[in-house]
């Protein structure tokens, strides 16, 4: 079995030095993530304590406010329906913060993250 280190300091050096090699691979519900990075060849979990979403100002269309779902529901379908589309954009793991953004729905997801681990693929 690989080893598992159970520290937010490989994401956040994989988001300071590589952060487009960053891609979501699987999600687990919006309980837990798996990122996948490209250039290290490492996985990082993170387990969500929670999941809130918003669209830019500038984004904000009425059609898009309309859908009564939840944050955790529509990152779940976002997902779904286009997961290439998601990017991470912030990350301060001593902040436990993590930005995603989705180019499609052009909806920031902002996660609380309770728990990093990185491995090896
Ligand atoms: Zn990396
Ligand atoms: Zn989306």
């Amino acid at each position: 079995m690989s080893p598992t280190y159970k520290s937010g300091a490989f994401v956040q050096q994989c988001f300071a030095s590589h952060r487009l090699c960053l891609s979501v691979r699987k999600i687990d519900g919006a309980e837990r993530i798996l990122l996948s990075c490209s250039s290290c060849n490492l996985l990082h979990r993170l387990t969500l304590r929670a999941l809130t979403s918003h669209v830019a100002a500038a984004d904000l269309t009425v059609e898009a406010e309309t859908t009564e779902l939840t944050a955790p529901e529509r990152f779940v379908q976002c997902f779904g329906a286009h997961a290439t589309a998601l990017a991470v954009r912030e990350m301060d793991v001593q902040q436990e913060a993590v930005r995603l953004r989705c180019a499609e729905c052009r909806r920031a997801y902002d996660l609380d993250v309770d728990a990093f681990e990185t491995h090896q693929k």
